[in-house]
């Protein structure tokens, strides 16, 4: 007989991630991979050079639990520019391992056994386990298609005595849906007489289109005093692999973020936080990043003139929504595509805790020409149902 008895899972609901299960059929298939969202490109030579630079200059030991000062600096300036907004480098920014992080570490931060925290669904896959391993409940709001805009009459009947947090992304992750100043303003008229915090998930901040512009929680001044606002060089830069975010708060919630991340990672990687930190210096490298995407938004979709799907452009994120006519549900088809014709994309179904089916495939459009070329022309030749 064992000695040691069976572990009793934490998170009963969870499996293997959407983005490892589609990725890994995507390869099995030899697919276009357009599923999990990741630059088909490599990040710029000249950040890739910083990083050198500093390795070979010997920035390989632990950095500061809060991040690189040069870093931190750099990231208050980017803030002062993009959203007018002061943050102090000591006190109120703190540099972690990916958005993944600053999201755990700030809803742990709040978030204690009892507690409601609202969450707009689609909702990106982190969040929920991160609730529920600190013992909070999650409470949903249902975002409805086409245009995936909030009912704030619906978070209005949500918020209760025992609502502690609220999780906003914005741009959405994954309808590309971009928060307006109305939303922000109704968010804040909601919560102003309470004690709920709000954790914002921007790591798309730069990734905006047309006439859509990212209003950041951090430019929000009754949101700016209670939230965290979460970002990631990943998406930014084209480096996800580099797993290098950060989290921006007032100094007391700041404090509170710090003694979970101090135990959680402690501190990020030395060198590419000091490389990062000079490429910010140029404003350009990211104020470039929504006109380059927009670019292979639009090419992708007019690849697509002509297919059996349909589409409203998405108004962020590197992500495209296409949607479809015939009843397959959208988690068949997308298995049904990757293996059939050669392109993987993501289910959007997988995004709401009942699976709720709008007919409706993820493509992520983060590609160069030639495979999102090759991949619309390959989905311009499905016929628009399944036999
Ligand atoms: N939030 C959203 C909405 C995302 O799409 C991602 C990217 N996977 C993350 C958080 C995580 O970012 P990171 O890779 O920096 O941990
Ligand atoms: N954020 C990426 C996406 O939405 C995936 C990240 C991951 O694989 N966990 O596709």
């Amino acid at each position: 007989m064992s000695l040691v008895s069976s572990l009793t899972t934490k998170l009963p609901k969870v499996g293997t991630t959407i983005f490892t299960t589609m990725s890994q059929l995507a390869a099995e298939h030899g697919a276009l991979n357009l599923s999990q969202g990741f630059p088909g490109f490599d990040g710029s030579p000249a950040l890739l050079a910083l990083v050198e630079k500093y390795l070979r200059k010997g920035f390989n030991q632990y950095a500061p639990m809060t991040g690189v000062q040069p870093l931190r600096e750099a990231l208050a300036r980017k803030t002062e520019v993009q959203y007018g907004q002061g943050y102090h480098p000591e006190r109120e920014i703190t540099i972690t391992s990916g958005a993944t992080e600053a999201l755990f570490a700030a809803i742990t931060a709040v978030v204690r056994p009892g507690d409601e925290v609202l969450v707009f669904e689609p909702a990106y896959d982190s969040y929920v386990p991160a609730i529920e391993l600190n013992g909070g409940t999650p409470v949903f709001v249902t975002l409805d298609a086409p245009d995936f805009a909030v009912d704030w009459e619906d978070v209005r009947r949500k918020i209760t005595d025992r609502t502690r947090l609220i999780i906003v992304n914005t741009p959405h992750n994954p309808t590309g849906y971009v928060w307006t100043r109305n939303d922000l303003d109704q968010l804040a008229a909601l919560i102003q007489y309470r004690d709920i915090w709000v954790v914002a998930d921007e790591v798309y901040e730069h990734i905006t289109f047309d006439t859509y512009n990212h209003v950041s929680l951090a430019q929000h001044p009754q949101l700016r005093e209670r939230t965290f606002v979460c970002g990631s060089f990943g998406k930014t830069f084209h480096v996800t692999g580099w797993k290098v975010g950060y989290c921006l708060a007032p100094a007391e919630l700041s404090t509170e973020f710090r003694k979970v991340h101090q135990y959680l990672t402690f501190s990020t990687v030395t060198p590419i936080q000091y490389a990062l930190a000079e490429y910010l210096n140029e404003p350009e490298h990211y104020k470039s990043v929504a006109a380059f995407y927009q670019q292979k938004r639009d090419f992708f979709l007019r690849q697509l003139a002509g297919s059996t799907f349909q589409w409203k452009p998405s108004q962020g994120t590197f992500f495209q929504n296409l949607s479809y006519q015939t009843k397959v549900p959208d988690y068949e088809l997308a298995v049904r595509l990757t293996k059939e014709i050669g392109v993987a994309s993501i289910p959007t179904s997988v995004f709401f805790h009942q699976k709720n089916d709008h007919k409706l495939l993820r493509f992520c459009f983060a590609k160069d020409e030639e495979t999102l070329e090759k991949a619309a022309e390959r989905l311009c030749q499905w016929p628009g149902f399944v036999s």
